[in-house]
Formats: structure tokens, sequence, C-alpha cells
């Protein structure tokens, strides 16, 4: 089969049936604030570890929206925790704090019930 340089993708669908919004529910409960994000890019554009590493805590922000969690946990290690994302967000969401809510979160949930099964949800963006 020839080669183009190009693949078409994969089709993407999201189950809401399977969707688990736990998480979601936890973080918005603690930090309300996250609940007005309107992914302007902002954080992603000054992120200390984004600049250095792949790291997109927009993307980030609109999989964990969408409970597409997979991936999740080793993705939000990478944050810095330096809160310079905070300092441009023109929302004023403590996404430093959201970043520690969705690692207690992710602990909370695997402890409560089976790990990670539960907090499946299909990610294929990262
Ligand atoms: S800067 Fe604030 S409003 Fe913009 S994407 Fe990041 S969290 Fe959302
Ligand atoms: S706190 Fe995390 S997400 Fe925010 S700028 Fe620092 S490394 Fe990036």
């Amino acid at each position: 089969m020839s080669k183009f340089g190009f693949s078409i993708q994969e089709t993407r669908t999201i189950d809401f049936e399977q969707f688990d919004g736990r998480l979601l529910k936890y973080v918005l409960e603690h930090e309300p604030s996250f609940r007005v994000c309107l992914s302007c890019g902002g954080c992603t554009a000054t992120c200390s570890a984004g600049n250095l590493i792949d790291f997109n805590v927009r993307k980030m922000n609109i999989l964990i929206r969408r409970g597409e969690t997979e991936g999740l946990e080793k993705e939000i290690n990478k944050c810095m925790l330096c809160g310079k994302c905070m300092l441009v967000c023109p929302r004023g969401i403590n996404i430093r704090n959201v970043v520690m809510l969705i690692k207690k979160g992710i602990v909370k949930f695997r402890t409560i019930e089976e790990p990670h099964e539960k907090l499946k949800l299909k990610c294929h963006a990262y």
C-alpha cells in the first residue's frame, strides 16, 4: 500500500453510557472556577512544563470534561505546580489546584472501587 505521509484518523466516539463523571464532579465541587474555562489556551501557552516537554494543559482540561481520562495520571504528573498558568488565566482559574484535585481524585476513586477500570474511559488524543 502506498504511503502518502499521512493516515486517516481512527473514528472517535464518546459513549455517554460509559461516561464516568465522578472525577469531573469532584474537581468542580472543590474548584468551581474550573466551570468557566473558555479553552482559550492561555495556560498552555505559558505553561512551564509545556515549554519543556509535551504537556498540553488545555487539552487535559477538554479531555477530563469529555470523560477521556485514560492516561490522565501520567499526563498530570508532568505538571510542576509552579502556578504560572494561574497568573495568565482570563477567568482566574486555579489550575494548580485543579491538577492537585485530579491527582487526589484519581487516588480516591481508585481506592474506593476497582482501580482504573472505573476511570477507564478512552483517550486517543495525547
Ligand atoms: S487560561 Fe484559563 S480559561 Fe484559558 S484554557 Fe486555561 S484554564 Fe481555561
Ligand atoms: S502549574 Fe502546572 S500547568 Fe500550570 S504553568 Fe505550572 S506546570 Fe504548567
